[in-house]
């Protein structure tokens, strides 16, 4: 009998696996060919400290360590930046980020391309880090099948029961005393296959197009600039720029790709921005970011039966709240005393959404 079957191997699944690999035997199953398909392959792979509701920013502070031990982060930086006529949500930005106004000449030094007849507002964070994604996903996989767990692909969950333990139907029956729900976009779908109820989750689809380097700069220094009011960014990536038109559509659960129209508006937006026109966009792709009301996770045993346990909400911060989820799922699923502050531990579990 399995202790801890978790449905999904992107972050969520994995992350969670890893942890509770120490306290139980693990299989993860994932429906796709390949672990990270979904959202978690397409990501902008970005940890910023100050991104996200409360809630998520205590997430990603206490999972910066974790990250920075095993070499997952490295320094990218960010730069706000606000157009002439955006002075009130720029200044709305940089108090939530809590980052540092620069001077526009400063700002010129470190991003050659800003065009100072548009833009009249820049600040910069150096709490913003590339994240290691993809060896994020392997390593967490290595840890479970270390700890003599499985992690199995091309396993889609079609039904799940409950007569004592769960059992779950893919390609072949898995028995459980714990389910673990960390399917991404699909985690209503689970719940409901399970006969429990549903946290109201809505994907979010938001795409990305790789353009080649503006003017044929070196960008590997350059900061992710982050348009005002989250209207767009650009982030450096692999001699490449990635440019975001930060759309956050919502939508029902797919293999998820990017609208040209929406695309076309963001580049339009980053465009206006910077002096290099964009001449080609490489590639392009989308995922769906996922969130349920009010705007953060939800981790840990189901209020109607514990033995349902959530990893799931993680919208635009899967990775870098990664460590912190897993061992808050994993604490309360196991008994232990967590380890983050009993007020956000109350803001992430699932009976918020139930009263
Ligand atoms: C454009 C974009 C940029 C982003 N940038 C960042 C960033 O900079 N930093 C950051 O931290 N986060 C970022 N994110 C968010 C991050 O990628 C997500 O929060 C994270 O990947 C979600 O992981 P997940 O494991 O919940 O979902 P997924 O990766 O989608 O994994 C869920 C898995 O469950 C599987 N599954 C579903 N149903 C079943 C079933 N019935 N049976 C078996 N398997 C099933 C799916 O196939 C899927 O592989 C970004 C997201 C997008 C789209």
């Amino acid at each position: 009998m399995i202790d801890f079957l978790i449905i999904g191997g992107g972050i969520a699944g994995l992350s969670a696996g890893a942890r509770l690999s120490a306290h139980g035997n693990v299989t993860v199953l994932e429906a796709e060919d390949a672990l990270g398909y979904h959202t978690s392959g397409r990501s902008a792979a970005l940890f910023e400290r100050g991104y996200g509701p409360p809630s998520v920013v205590t997430l990603n502070e206490a999972s910066a360590s974790f990250l920075d031990t095993n070499g997952y982060l490295s320094p990218r930086g960010l730069m706000l930046v606000g157009g002439k006529d955006q002075h009130d949500v720029f200044q709305k930005d940089m108090a939530e980020l809590g980052v540092q106004q620069i001077s526009l000449a400063d700002a010129q030094s470190r991003v050659p391309i800003l065009n100072l007849e548009t833009v009249g507002y820049t600040a910069i964070s150096y709490s913003a880090f590339d994240i290691d994604t993809d060896r994020m996903l392997q390593d967490f996989a290595r840890t479970i099948r270390r700890n003599g767990g499985s992690v199995l692909t091309r396993q889609q969950v079609n039904a799940v029961s409950k007569a004592g333990h769960w059992i779950i139907e893919a390609s072949q029956t898995f028995e459980a005393h714990n389910l673990v729900n960390a399917a991404g976009a699909w985690v209503d779908e689970v719940a409901q296959m399970a006969g429990i109820t549903p946290v109201g989750l809505t994907p979010c689809r938001r795409s990305i197009a790789r353009i080649p380097a503006p003017g044929g700069l070196d960008l590997r220094d350059w900061p992710l600039m982050l348009g005002a009011g989250e209207s767009w960014y650009a982030k450096p990536d692999a001699g490449k720029l990635l440019v975001s038109p930060c759309e956050a559509d919502p939508t029902t659960p797919h293999d998820a790709y990017a609208d040209d129209m929406v695309l076309a508006e963001g580049l339009a937006r980053y465009e206006a921005m910077v002096t290099e026109p964009v001449t080609r966009v490489e590639t392009n792709w989308a995922g769906l970011r996922s969130f349920v009301a009010d705007g953060t996770l939800v981790l840990g045993p189901d209020p109607a039966d514990p033995s349902f346990i959530w990893s799931a909400a993680q919208g635009g911060y899967g990775f870098q709240t990664a460590p912190a989820a897993s061992q808050l799922v994993t604490d309360l699923a196991t008994g232990a005393t967590p380890q983050l502050d009993a007020a956000s531990v109350e803001r992430l579990k699932p009976d918020r959404l139930r009263q």
